[in-house]
């Protein structure tokens, strides 16, 4: 008889509704499935549409036809509800603020009245190239956070300038990150109110009880900066699995703009989705 583990298995899938999905989602999403089908647990389905300026209801419509073509299947989402909905992260913000709250309770954040462009950039998951530069900490010592406004300015967390971050990531092993100087004080709300990627990846994954997340190693950086913010909230954090990504014939990261590769194209051209996962890797679950 196979041993029941002590915490059921749950996993995600959080696409951010910006655009198609593409060949590269489609391996990170099955690697997701299959681990959350193989560990006999749960798989959730998230819609990341934080940010009102770039999400679309058609590409929310897209999504979900391409992950069921694929072949995943989720057991709770914004298609058919569950336990911790909503499931669009858009109507999650009472919990994104409290969570807020609690981080400026604490101090561990501060008002940031920079205005630079990652700041409006912080609602959408910081992919390799586009990852924010380090912030040289002009705000840093305006403020306490405490006697703040709480509308109107954007807030960074004070990352501990030296220390190393570490985490053992279920596929690529031990990864070591050091704050202040692989990543700077990272925005965490937005001036127009939005909360920053960072901070609501972190507040739904602890209050949806996921044990692990599956995401793209391009997220790595981010992977050790939610991993301060668990540490502040003083929650649990998931186990982390991060896929290598996919490479194109020139060895550039498959991305949004190789239209010809979205999955719709290729549902489209009724392509057979058990190929796609067999090309992709997807369904490699130990490292290479
Ligand atoms: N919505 C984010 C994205 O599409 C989620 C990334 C993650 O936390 O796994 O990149
Ligand atoms: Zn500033």
């Amino acid at each position: 008889m196979s041993r029941l583990p002590i915490h059921p298995y749950r996993g995600r899938l959080a696409p951010s509704p910006t655009g198609l999905l593409h060949l590269g989602h489609a391996a990170t999403f099955w690697v997701a499935a299959e681990r959350a089908r193989l560990a006999q647990g749960s798989l959730i389905l998230r819609n990341d549409d934080l940010d009102p300026a770039r999400s679309r209801p058609e590409y929310v419509r897209a999504m979900i036809a391409d992950l069921q073509w694929l072949g995943s299947k989720w057991q709770e989402g914004p298609d058919i509800g569950g336990p911790c909905a909503p499931y669009n992260q858009s109507e999650r913000l009472p919990l994104h603020r409290a969570a807020l709250e609690t981080l400026r309770a604490g101090n561990f954040v501060y008002p940031c009245t920079c205005s630079r462009r990652d700041v409006q950039a912080a609602a959408t998951a910081p992919h390799a190239a586009d990852d924010e530069p380090v912030y040289p900490g002009t705000c840093r010592a305006k403020s306490s956070s405490r006697d703040s406004p709480p509308g109107g300015c954007c807030f960074r967390f004070r990352v501990p300038d030296g220390e190393w971050i570490s985490f053992v990531d279920g596929n690529l092993g031990e990864q070591r990150f050091r704050a202040g100087r692989d990543f700077g004080d990272f925005v965490v709300w937005r001036n127009d109110g939005v909360p920053a990627y960072q901070l609501a990846c972190v507040a739904d994954d602890h209050a949806m009880g996921i044990t692990e997340v599956v995401r793209g190693a391009d997220l790595l950086v981010s992977t050790a900066r939610q991993l301060l913010l668990y540490r502040a909230l003083d929650w649990v954090a998931p186990c982390f699995f991060h896929c290598t990504l996919l490479r194109d014939e020139e060895g550039r990261r498959l991305a949004k703009r190789h239209g010809a590769m979205t999955l719709k194209a290729l549902r489209e051209r009724a392509v057979d989705p058990a190929e796609l996962r067999g090309q992709s890797g997807a369904g490699r679950l130990t490292p290479a």
